[in-house]
């Protein structure tokens, strides 16, 4: 059963997940002769072998219905067991993006937890890449190491057990990224600088919940010589859609003049922007385009919430480029 791919038929040992609503999914291994049972009914997995992923199922005593959705790492995230705090897909996608992997990049990431960020990984970079993974709870490891064979991705992640703030990486001009998920991030960075490749820039990012976490990683990459040090933080803003009538410019005047004739504020155009009632149905696209004077406006709330982690990035340089710039700098000041 592979995370990277796609296969149409469900097979017995195959890993599928089981869709109830949005927010209740369940991973099971199919297994001939068993029975699946939930709120919405029994489901035999005799049943499921040879439907198609993505099939809606109804019950054997009809009750309800689930959906079949064959495994990708976004659903993993959602359902797997949580043996550590995770990092979720909108930190995920945007770490993934900063630290430009790719298929075929060589990445490490520390401490693998719950291996969630793990999947996302290995799906990126296979099937070329290696991601060496470094946890120092050993049921952690094995757990993963189960996990990570079970799903496809056993040449493409490589388990390691190690202390890393103690030990450190022990690798040489192998990878392109780094990411660090450890309460001490600033004690992993002087290895993670001899594992870059040595002959091209690579990226690197420390993922920690409080400031002064970020204050001490922003002084060690300062002092191994990362640049371009920067931190972020994926937040989630919501947004308001709501229908609204447009007005044209010579109605907005009519009013205005209207308006100023009778004394009152210019300003409101109440009687002329109507806003829809707040149970009335959003329009759909199409009821949108043919009114004429009907628009979608979006609006955000004030408040915003999500933080999981700061984001700490910043970008490692080879040696060479660093004699480069030494040299550039010194003729600049002769
Ligand atoms: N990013 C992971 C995920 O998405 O599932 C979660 C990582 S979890 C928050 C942090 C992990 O780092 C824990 O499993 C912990 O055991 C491990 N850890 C902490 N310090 C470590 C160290 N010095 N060396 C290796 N692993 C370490």
């Amino acid at each position: 059963m592979s995370f990277s791919g796609y296969k149409k038929y469900i097979e017995e040992g195959d890993l599928v997940i089981i869709y109830m609503t949005r927010d209740n999914m369940t991973p099971i291994f199919i297994k001939k002769d068993t029975t699946f049972n939930n709120r919405f009914g029994i489901f035999h997995h005799n049943d499921i072998i040879g439907k198609q992923f993505g099939s809606k199922m109804v019950s054997s005593n009809y009750r309800g219905f689930v959906y079949l959705l064959h495994p990708t790492p976004e659903l993993w995230t959602l359902v797997l067991p949580h043996r550590t705090q995770i990092l979720y897909i909108a930190d995920i996608s945007f770490i993934t993006t900063m630290l430009e992997m790719k298929p075929g990049v060589n990445v490490i990431e520390s401490g693998t937890g719950s291996g969630s960020f793990s999947h996302s990984i290995a799906r990126t970079i296979a099937p070329h890449g290696r991601l060496y993974s470094f946890e120092y709870h050993q049921e952690r490891v094995n757990l993963a190491t189960t996990e990570f064979k079970e799903h496809g991705f056993g040449d493409i992640i490589k388990m390691h057990h190690r202390d890393v703030c103690k030990e450190g990486f022990q690798m040489k001009d192998e990878v392109s990224a780094v990411f660090l998920d450890l309460p001490a991030p600033w004690d992993a960075i002087a290895s993670a600088k001899e594992a870059f490749k040595q002959d091209r820039t690579g990226k690197i990012c420390c993922f920690s919940p409080c400031i002064e976490q970020v204050a001490r990683s922003v002084t060690a990459l300062e002092e191994h010589g990362f640049i371009d040090i920067t931190m972020y933080e994926c937040l989630i803003r919501e947004h308001t859609v709501a229908p609204l009538q447009k007005i044209d410019f010579s109605d907005a005047l009519k009013d205005a003049q209207e308006r100023r004739a009778k004394g009152l504020p210019s300003v409101d155009s109440v009687a002329i922007k109507r806003k829809l009632c707040r149970d009335e149905p959003v329009p759909t696209a199409d009821e949108i385009e043919s009114t004429a004077n009907l628009m979608l406006v979006s609006k955000t709330i004030g408040e915003t919430r999500g933080h999981t982690s700061y984001l700490t990035f910043a970008t490692f340089l080879p040696p060479s480029a660093i004699q480069v710039v030494n040299a550039s700098s010194s003729s600049s000041s002769d």
